[in-house]
């Protein structure tokens, strides 16, 4: 069974989690704390953060990587498998729906 808290590195500037059913800001949280579907197949792994979480300094966000840049985390580069795996990722991660994450977010102590 999955630990009831999880430790995740993030990085300082991003955003402070939405309220529920908000607009996703990227603050990582959710692919940071484990992958989503498509993040396991990506990552090759169902625990840890996404490898295809991506912190952008320009937005101050994070950005799914297989949505923003699917030939950076997949390699694969081709025009059509890109704009293919775009369109997955979009479908698959409900990109632009409300944040639906049921995470509470703790600074560490001191
Ligand atoms: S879905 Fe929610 S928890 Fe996940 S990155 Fe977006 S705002 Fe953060
Ligand atoms: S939304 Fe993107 S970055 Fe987040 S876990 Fe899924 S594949 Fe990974």
């Amino acid at each position: 069974m999955a630990p009831a808290y999880r430790t995740v590195l993030i990085h300082p500037a991003a955003p402070p989690p939405p309220a529920p059913g908000a607009p996703c800001n990227g603050c990582g949280l959710c692919c940071l704390a484990e992958p989503c579907p498509l993040g396991m197949l990506v990552s090759r792994r169902r625990s840890g953060p996404c490898a295809a979480l991506r912190w952008s300094d320009a937005d101050q966000r994070y950005w799914c990587g297989m949505v923003a840049d699917p030939a950076g985390v997949t390699r694969w580069r081709h025009p059509w498998v890109v704009r293919g795996l775009r369109r997955l990722a979009h479908r698959w991660i409900a990109a632009g729906a409300g944040c639906d994450a049921a995470l509470q977010a703790q600074a560490p102590p001191g």
